[in-house]
């Protein structure tokens, strides 16, 4: 007789390995009830074989879970197959409960039985399936061992009544109100969850209690309870004791501050000498080239615009972006891979959580501290599509790596102690703050889109710890200095040499003997003063729209420009030059927060564009910033003029 098998798992537990194996790749795909998302079949002799997209749990938070959770539910078959990654069995239980809620015939398959030699792991599968009540079968697809039992196991099936959680008294009682109606316990539960039933809703929100909060609750708790009776770890202490510390709720937080601090530390200064270098060395080079042009005889003008035009943008884009690039990538793709980033997800996550967000955002910001278009683009490995765009608007919040020179040289120049050590200490320090306000700004701005355009409930996410893992050194130095540092740099050369032409075109031509940029800076400069900035720093802003790299050239240019031609040969002349063009500490705070909080660069809109495709969700990414920018640094205006007039 025919049996029609319904294959579920969580993503990655080998589900597709299995589904090949099992039908040998005689597949055909079809669709389930008109949705878009498709479900391969396929068939083993009298087995027909359902592939349902992998999901974490039976309440769907994207189309695909969806899907799963549809056919699971109101779908015809015989079976649910649910595969589990059996190094990961906590996290896999949690949709083995939720589908005994919804059916009885269900076999277990727990897949990469290989995998936990190496772990140091045994479970005990006879104990496991008499709790379930339900066939438990240990398989490796990969090396194909198991398949015959499974096969065996599936055509000799019968059916009993499965294990079924408990939940809360209060809970229960509710399911106990929906006793006539020819529905599942897993239907119930979403009735409740739903609050399609006033009187339950009211009941509960009488005693406190928040349905989904409660439910999940409760499955994870017996997920916990379950693994602790049928799996022995023999444990990796050094590891264990590490993660412990890396996650505790106490030091956790601690341990991540001390890691940032310890990475800028080391980009920061440690690029310092580096940059000082470069700059003296493409200053050396330029009175060189100028002497050649000059001898060749090539036209003044020409030279002017090569040498103060492109060349002065081009040299000190490398200068200042090389060297904290070329450290901070490697160390940031080391962390990536030991599998520190998913532990600062995890402390974050009970933020992101009380913000209704997803602590997978804290990833994605990671992920932004080193390029915006990264951290929106791995926005997709949060479910909900309401989290995603949360984190898509709220990327840019994180300064990434491009924003970092200009941080750091209005720090360094602004923030003077007389102590060298103290010194580098404090503005390290402060460099570490701006990060902590733009993670906080970014919990708020979260917190305040989830309750108004993305209105929304925190969805629960099963956050896994991977491994440690020992990083191969000589991969993560090619890797990030070829794919980040390389590409990064190239994008703002490539960028930079236009903008050089048109500063240089701005500043040289002129109508009525006042150059284009000099009309076009006073026009800004009124709105400029309003925020604590001027005229020449919106303009560079709007100039380094293509890449944040260039603002801080860019804003220089304009001001040699007005002031008959000065050379950087270090970053202590660029201090004149601004202190020259009215800067105050005022000025600094607001160009600060102006750094961090204005508009996405292009290559990141074009990339929001691409992720969400609206124009809606792009143009608020946008503005978002900016008016976050533009109100603090009014505030921080107000305030200096408030204690002038004390
Ligand atoms: P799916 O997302 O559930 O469809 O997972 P895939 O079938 O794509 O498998 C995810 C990864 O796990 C792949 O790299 C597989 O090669 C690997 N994998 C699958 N089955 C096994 C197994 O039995 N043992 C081991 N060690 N790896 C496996």
């Amino acid at each position: 007789m025919n049996k029609r098998i319904a294959l579920i798992g969580n993503p990655n537990v080998g589900k597709s390995t299995l589904f090949n194996v099992l039908t040998k790749m005689h597949q055909h795909t079809g669709n389930w009830t008109g949705k878009t998302v498709d479900i391969a079949i396929g068939r083993y002799k009298n087995l027909e074989i359902y592939d349902l997209p992998g999901t974490y749990s039976l309440i769907p938070h994207s189309k695909e879970e969806e899907v799963t959770s549809d056919f699971i539910v109101h779908g015809k078959y015989d079976i649910a197959l649910i595969v589990c990654d059996a190094t990961m069995l906590e996290r896999n239980l949690n949709l083995v409960l939720q589908t005994l809620e919804v059916t009885n015939n269900v076999v277990l398959c727990l897949n990469m039985v290989d995998e936990l030699k190496n772990k140091k792991t045994i479970i005990d599968y006879n104990t496991l399936s008499s709790i379930l009540k339900v066939p438990v079968i240990s398989v490796s697809a990969k090396n194909k061992s198991g398949i015959d039992m499974l096969i065996k196991t599936l055509n000799n099936f019968k059916s009993k009544e499965s294990y079924k959680i408990k939940y809360s008294p209060e809970v229960e009682e509710c399911i106990e109100l929906f006793k006539n109606e020819k529905i599942s316990r897993f239907e119930k539960i979403k009735n409740i969850i739903d609050g399609t039933n006033k009187d339950i809703n009211s009941y509960l929100l009488s005693l406190n209690i928040n349905p989904i909060d409660s439910i999940m609750q409760s499955i994870y708790s017996e997920c916990e309870k379950i693994v602790s009776i049928v799996v022995k770890k023999e444990k990796n202490k050094v590891k264990n004791k590490l993660d412990k510390i890396l996650t505790n709720k106490i030091t956790g937080i601690p341990i991540m501050l001390l890691i940032l601090f310890i990475i800028l530390y080391i980009s920061i200064i440690g690029a310092s000498y580096p940059s000082d270098f470069l700059f003296s060395m493409f200053n050396k080079l330029k009175i060189f080239i100028n002497n050649v042009l000059t001898n060749i005889h090539l036209p003044r003008i020409i030279i002017n615009f090569l040498m103060e035009g492109i060349y002065q943008v081009l040299t000190w884009v490398i200068s200042v972006m090389l060297p904290p690039m070329a450290i901070f990538f490697p160390i940031f793709t080391l962390l990536e891979d030991y599998g520190i980033l998913p532990r600062i997800a995890f402390n974050l996550d009970g933020y992101f959580q009380k913000s209704n967000a997803c602590g997978k955002q804290a990833l994605t910001m990671c992920m932004g501290l080193g390029c915006n278009v990264v951290g929106v683009t791995n926005a997709r490995i949060i479910d909900s599509k309401r989290e995603r765009l949360v984190a898509i608007i709220t990327n840019s919040f994180t300064p990434c790596n491009g924003r970092f020179p200009a941080l750091i040289s209005i720090i360094s120049i602004f923030f003077i102690l007389k102590n060298k050590i103290l010194n580098s200490f404090v503005n390290v320090a402060i460099f570490a703050s701006i990060i902590i306000i733009s993670i906080l700004i970014t919990l708020i701005v979260s917190k305040i889109l989830s309750k108004t355009f993305l209105k929304g409930e925190y969805s629960f996410f099963a956050l896994e710890l991977p491994p440690y893992r020992k990083p191969n050194f000589i991969k993560v130095i090619v890797r990030s200095i070829f794919d980040r540092t390389i590409r990064v740099l190239a994008r703002a050369v490539v960028v930079s040499i236009p903008a050089g032409i048109i500063i240089w075109l701005l500043t040289n031509l002129s109508i009525n003997s006042h150059s284009l940029i000099y009309y076009l800076t006073n026009i800004m400069n009124p709105f400029g003063l309003i925020i604590g900035l001027d005229g020449v720093i919106l303009m560079s802003f709007i100039l380094g729209f293509p890449a944040n790299e260039i603002v801080i050239p860019v804003m220089l240019m304009i001001y040699l420009s007005n002031n008959t031609m000065l050379d950087i040969n270090n970053m202590n002349e660029i201090k004149n030059i601004l202190i020259t063009n009215n800067w105050t500490i005022k000025t600094a705070i607001c160009m600060l927060i102006f750094i961090v909080f204005h508009f996405p660069c292009s290559t990141t809109m074009l990339t929001i564009k691409k992720e969400t495709s609206s124009t809606k969700w792009t143009l608020l990414s946008f503005f978002i910033p900016l008016l976050i920018g533009v109100i603090l640094c009014l505030i921080v205006n107000v305030i200096f003029n408030l204690a002038s007039y004390i």
